[in-house]
């Protein structure tokens, strides 16, 4: 009997350390998880009052906050969301430059001369530098060419920039 008793005293204070010891790791357990939810939840929304609905959750519920948290929290982090913009921007982008025939609409490169589905005119080759120019423009952008025949004559002797050129022949004469 006395052993029992003896036994007993001693298992008392031992059941209370495992039971102080149990309570400080889910206190510990709890705390993180609130430090962890603040974390999180700062990298999905700026939104001060989500912020705040998201600790108080994990905080006055604890254990059932994490999971609750992970259902309702934002899918995206704000990162991953500006990425996914930026992406969708750059993806609407390139749908866009791709060049159609404004007659009838199918996909064109931008150097074409005429569409080679329905044959309409494009743009026009520059008669003095072969370059492609746009219909709608008089003077050729490249070589200053204006279409008259003048100026077809001239430009061939100008290889490089226009004005740079000029100058030369007098240099050649000193
Ligand atoms: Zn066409
Ligand atoms: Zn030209």
């Amino acid at each position: 009997m006395q052993a029992i008793q003896d036994f007993l005293a001693n298992l008392v204070p031992l059941l209370q350390m495992f039971g102080i010891f149990i309570g400080a790791y889910l206190v510990l357990l709890w705390a993180a998880a609130v430090l962890w939810t603040y974390r999180d939840i700062r990298r999905r929304s700026e939104d001060v009052s989500v912020q705040v609905l998201a600790v108080s959750l994990v905080l006055l519920l604890p254990f059932v906050g994490i999971p609750l948290h992970l259902i309702l929290r934002p899918p995206q982090t704000l990162a991953e969301k500006y990425e996914h913009e930026l992406e969708q921007e750059y993806l609407r982008r390139d749908i866009e430059e791709k060049y159609v025939c404004p007659e009838c609409q199918r996909p064109i490169e931008a150097d074409f001369v005429l569409c080679p589905h329905c044959q309409a005119a494009l743009r026009r080759r520059c008669s003095s530098c072969e370059r492609v120019v746009d219909l709608t423009w008089s003077v050729c952008p490249y070589c200053g060419n204006d279409g008259t025949t003048a100026a077809s004559r001239q430009a061939p002797t100008v290889q490089s920039a226009t004005y740079p050129a000029r100058t030369r022949p007098e240099e050649a004469v000193r």
